[in-house]
């Protein structure tokens, strides 16, 4: 049986540079992506995710405000281009937006209203939101009910909380989208051990890491079967259900925006 196409829901591969992305692009449908989504932080990166989707088959658009990236109070000049950016057709969902509490962050109550502003048009277009919580996991569970985030659905992006967490995610109607962090902590697996298959998306939260000595090592797409793999092995079911699963999970809450006919299909197909 081959494997589906896997959806790699959160990335920010617009960052690599323009000469990486054939080599990134083609890494990723050789191991079997069929989506990727580039998630804009900022206006500008809005506009270079949007262009990358609309110049590349295997990627679509998600635009948002990432809290880290916030520089003042989102006024009503940033509302008006955020909503035009998000009715473009390549635009599939809300991100990356969300709460993150670290020392070095932006005020808090400043981010607490430019997410209040995204979750409105979120959901005056109809679009789920893929929210990004550091150190700030009860108000953004108290947000995203306040503002009535169920109705659009949405995913708790690079998910690394406990079982109360999960429940509570899962409670608000959300998926929980799982990256590489699961192949290291057992904690997290005993987690994903338990959650319901349904729910779970994949993503890689790619973004070029000059850190890291390797490139081979940088975080790619490329490496989202690893992560689909370690939930198979988790959850005691094949790879193929979890690819299944996840990538129908992931178009069942885009809500038609992308046909399962419009995934890239590894050019191995069934050898694979
Ligand atoms: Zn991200």
């Amino acid at each position: 049986m081959a494997l589906a196409p896997l959806v790699d829901g959160h990335t920010h591969i617009d960052q690599y540079g323009p000469d990486e992305q054939s080599g990134l692009l083609m890494r990723a449908r050789e191991a079997g992506v069929g989506l990727i989504i580039a998630a804009g932080t900022t206006l500008a990166s809005c506009s270079a995710v949007l262009r990358l989707a609309e110049s590349e088959p295997l990627v679509r658009a998600g635009v948002g405000l990432h809290p880290q990236d916030l520089a003042d109070w989102v006024d009503d000049a940033t509302v008006t281009r955020l909503r035009h950016l998000a009715r473009r057709p390549r635009t599939v969902e809300w991100s990356e937006t969300g709460l993150d509490y670290q020392p070095s962050s932006p005020r808090w109550d400043l981010q607490q209203d430019a997410f209040r502003r995204q979750a409105r048009l979120a959901r005056d277009l109809g679009l789920p939101m893929v929210v990004h919580s550091r150190e700030a996991d009860a108000d953004m569970l108290r947000l995203l009910r306040e503002e009535g985030v169920r109705e659009v659905g949405g995913a708790w992006h690079y998910f690394q909380g406990d079982r109360a967490l999960a429940e509570q995610v899962l409670e608000l109607g959300f998926h929980i989208s799982l990256a590489k962090p699961l192949l290291r902590s057992p904690e997290m697996q005993a987690v994903v051990a338990t959650l319901p298959l349904e729910r779970i998306v994949l993503e890689t939260d790619s973004y070029p890491q000059p850190f890291k000595k390797n490139r081979m090592a940088w975080t790619e797409p490329w490496q989202l079967p690893q992560v689909a793999a370690k939930v198979a092995e988790l959850q005691g079911v094949a790879i193929e259900c979890v690819a299944e699963a996840t990538t129908a999970n992931y178009l069942r809450m885009l809500r038609g925006r992308v046909p399962a006919g419009e995934l890239s299909t590894s050019p191995h197909g069934a050898d694979r």
